[in-house]
């Protein structure tokens, strides 16, 4: 039988709990030194499956700036986000744009949207 301690930092608060993850013959068993349920369900899932939510930025034309904010729906495989990244380069939106509009769907087979997280409205062209 093998025990392993992993130390994460937990991102859930301000508060930066120091988390310890005991893991026995690859079962995490027990999570020690959070502060609060949130602190032990991270955790748990960073040890068995690290996720983030990607905020980047998109190609926007007719804006009053050339990039468009956007983030993925759902927090997403931390080991993905660079595929996602690069799916995103090809991604090219034209305003108008709507806080929560969708810029791109299922990107990278994840099942997981992209979403606006500013609106941009048309910018008028001087003639
Ligand atoms: S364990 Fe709870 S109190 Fe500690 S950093 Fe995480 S969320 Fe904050």
């Amino acid at each position: 039988m093998t025990a392993r301690i992993t130390v994460y930092l937990c991102i859930e608060c301000p508060l930066g709990c120091r988390l310890e993850v005991e893991e026995r013959d690859g079962d995490a068993i027990e999570v020690r030194g959070f502060s609060c349920k949130r602190g032990s369900e991270y955790a748990r899932q960073e040890h068995v499956d690290p996720r983030r939510t990607l905020t980047t930025t998109v190609s926007i034309s007719g804006a009053r700036w050339p990039r468009l904010p956007v983030r993925t729906e759902r927090p997403i495989p931390r080991a993905r986000v660079r595929d996602v990244c690069r799916a995103l380069r090809a991604v090219h939106v034209t305003a108008p744009v709507a806080l929560g509009d969708v810029v791109a769907h299922d990107v990278g087979g994840l099942g997981v949207d992209v979403v606006a997280t500013r609106a941009m409205s048309v910018v008028a062209t001087p003639v």
